[in-house]
Formats: structure tokens, C-alpha cells, sequence
């Protein structure tokens, strides 16, 4: 049985004060939950704080991206190796504001995955269709395209170190969450194609979804059989929106 996974995508928000609180919040919210698992990932200046705040408990923490070298001439990028001495156990990689405004391709994803698993970290990987390619009818090919790249570099066993994360990109910070009905039909056609090449892996791996999950939506959402949690962004930024997810979460262990 997998164990499902809710994932805090703070962005670039927070300060140490709001981050206190909120982790606070978060530990204390959580306590009597513990049939799911959960992760923050915050942006790479507070997992100092992170790591002080949560080492110890059950919540887990991690960056929201990283470079995909190891050290050298890369101003501004974060390597794998430095997430990993904050005690980070994951990593987002891919994200469609990263695709779109960070020029991160198919292919320097597929290189991510491949280096934060080396290097211990466990790769979120997002995946998603635009608007555009939605109204197309396209989901299947774009996201199959995404899911591929990162297969053809690390083969079908390599994914088995990380996460993916199914999220249009309609539905991020749009309000606009998939309905449950259209998330379980795409995150069990990806679980198809994985199982295709090997089915311990498509039965194992742990496939989120992503966009305006919220308190209202997530039990829905979390009730489909092929939903192993969300990656959750604007409704993280309020603590008891976020701990009520994940308590939806836990609430439906089966
Ligand atoms: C995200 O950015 O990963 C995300 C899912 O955002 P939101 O929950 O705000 O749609």
C-alpha cells in the first residue's frame, strides 16, 4: 500500500517569523496524524530553520530546485550536495514556473532527477499540460513526453528514487483544482505507461497531484485510487488550510 505524500511548495514566500509559526502550526497539526507522510519544501534560505524546526519529527523538508552541476561558475544556483547538508530528503524539480520562466528543459529535468537521486535526495518531479494543450485534447502526449524524458535518462528503475507530481498548469494558483474524476484518469494512464515497463515500479511509486488542492477539495481528490497526495502551493500558505489537507491525507489510509 502506498502511503501518501503532501508536499508544501511555499514559492518564494515566508520570513522566519511566518515560517516559525507556520512550522509550528504544522508539527502540532500533524501530531495525531501520522497515516500519511509530509514535506515542506521552502525556499533554499530558511531550510536552516527548517531542518533546526523539524529535525526529529516526522515531517520531512527540502528545496524547491537545484542545479544540476556539483560546484563551479553557476551564480545563484544551489547544488545537490548543499541541499543535502541541510538533512533535505526531497527536492521539486521541474516545476511548470521553472519550465516557463527558468528555460528548464525536458532534458536538464531529466539530468535533476538523475543527480539528486545520486546524491541521496528524492526528486519531485511535476509534470503538466498547459491550458493550450488541455483544450487540445494533448494531456496524454505532453505528459507521457515529460514523464519519458526523465525515463530515457535514468531508465524506468531510476524513478523508483522519487515522486511525480501530475499538475496542469491551468490549475496552479488558479483556484481552478483538476476534478477528481480527470486527476485519477491522467495519474492512472502515467501509472499505465510505468507499469508497461515495470510493473513493481508503477505499483511503488508515489504519483501526486497538484493545483489548488485545497481544504475543501483534497479528501475528494485523495479519495481516487490512483492519488498518492498533493503538491500544494497557495493553500500552504495559511497553516490551518495546509495541516487540514494533510489530515485529509492521513484520515484515508486504507
Ligand atoms: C504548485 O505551485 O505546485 C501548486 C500546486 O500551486 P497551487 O496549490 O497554488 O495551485
Amino acid at each position: 500500500m502506498r502511503r501518501k505524500l503532501v508536499v508544501a511548495n511555499r514559492k518564494m514566500n515566508g520570513s522566519l517569523a511566518s515560517n516559525k509559526a507556520f512550522l509550528e502550526g504544522l508539527l502540532a497539526g500533524t501530531r495525531d496524524y501520522q497515516n500519511a507522510d509530509y514535506a515542506v519544501c521552502v525556499p533554499h534560505p530558511y531550510l536552516f530553520q527548517a531542518e533546526a524546526l523539524l529535525k526529529g519529527s516526522a515531517i520531512a523538508w527540502g528545496g524547491q530546485n537545484m542545479s544540476r552541476y556539483e560546484s563551479g561558475a553557476y551564480t545563484g544556483s544551489v547544488s545537490p550536495g548543499m541541499l543535502t547538508e541541510f538533512s533535505c530528503e526531497y527536492v521539486i524539480i521541474g516545476h511548470s514556473e521553472r519550465r516557463q520562466r527558468g528555460h528548464d528543459t525536458d532534458h536538464s529535468i531529466g539530468e535533476r532527477f538523475e543527480v539528486a537521486t545520486k546524491a541521496g535526495l528524492k526528486p519531485i518531479l511535476c509534470i503538466g499540460e498547459t491550458l493550450d494543450e488541455y483544450e487540445d485534447g494533448i494531456t496524454d502526449v505532453v505528459t507521457i513526453r515529460q514523464l519519458n524524458a526523465v525515463i530515457n535518462e535514468i531508465g524506468v528503475e531510476g524513478l523508483a528514487g522519487g515522486v511525480v507530481a501530475y499538475e496542469p498548469v491551468w490549475a496552479i494558483g488558479t483556484g481552478k483544482a483538476a476534478s477528481p474524476a480527470h486527476a485519477q484518469n491522467i495519474l492512472s494512464f502515467l501509472r499505465g505507461h510505468i507499469e508497461m515497463l515495470n510493473a513493481d515500479i508503477a505499483k511503488n511509486i508515489r504519483i501526486l497531484y497538484g493545483g489548488s488542492v485545497n481544504a475543501g477539495n483534497a479528501a475528494e481528490l485523495f479519495s481516487m485510487p490512483d492519488i498518492d497526495g498533493g503538491l500544494v502551493g497557495s493553500a500552504s500558505l495559511n497553516t490551518a488550510d495546509f495541516v487540514a489537507i494533510c489530515q485529509a491525507a492521513s484520515n484515508d489510509y486504507r
